[in-house]
């Protein structure tokens, strides 16, 4: 029904009322056109695909253009309808998903503990039984409450050594950047080295 009975028209000139949507799907990387009668009232309208603008490699199998826009929009939709659904049972988490290799839907919630995770993989499972999707999740951290997180520390490591009575605090500076840290490496293992009677500039591969 697409384009067959009546041409095309990008914007409508008045005399056809069939106009074209471009749409760039977030659940792939195919490029879809498809066409919809601008005269037929919203609840009316139906989409049909027009032209596969670009096919991402996942739905390169898609043997006919049809059945490529139907596999993109009902992953789509499922996507949509699953974080909605997921959204209103965990308002407070925050929701990161993807599709596996399979297709399958796998929606992350931060700082939702896994009780209430494997309820809601429950409920989600009877509410989208067609697909399979999977939840998991991942306790509240500091940094979801804008607190301290798991930055990398910075500043002064101190350690006390106590010899022969006397105690000592000893302070190194936590290297930042890459090269000190490399340095930090490198030095410590030529100080194990030497501390093993090891020397690096003699050493021979045994055989
Ligand atoms: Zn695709």
């Amino acid at each position: 029904m697409v384009g067959a009975q009546r041409p095309l028209n990008q914007e409508g000139d008045g005399i056809v009322a069939v106009k074209i949507t471009r749409w760039e799907p977030d659940t792939c990387y195919c490029v879809l056109e498809y066409s919809w009668d601008d005269a037929l009232p919203e609840s009316e309208r139906t989409h049909s695909v027009s032209r596969i603008v670009r096919t991402c490699p996942v739905h390169t199998g898609e043997p006919t253009a049809e059945g490529h826009y139907n596999t993109v929009l009902s992953e789509n939709q499922h996507k949509n309808s699953a974080l909605a659904f997921i959204r209103a049972k965990a308002p407070a988490a925050r929701v990161d998903w993807r599709f596996d290799d399979n297709r399958n839907l796998h929606v992350q919630l931060n700082g939702l503990d896994q009780a209430a995770a494997e309820s809601i993989q429950q409920a989600v499972a009877a509410r989208f039984p067609a697909r399979t999707t999977r939840i998991t999740s991942s306790p509240a951290t500091d940094s979801d409450n804008g607190e301290l997180g798991h930055r990398k520390p910075r500043g002064e490591l101190a350690s006390l050594q106590i010899q022969g009575g006397s105690v000592k605090c000893v302070r190194a500076k936590i290297p930042n950047s890459k090269e000190q840290i490399e340095e930090w490496i490198l030095r410590s293992a030529i100080r194990a080295a030497d501390q093993r009677g090891i020397s690096l500039y003699d050493w021979q591969p045994s055989r």
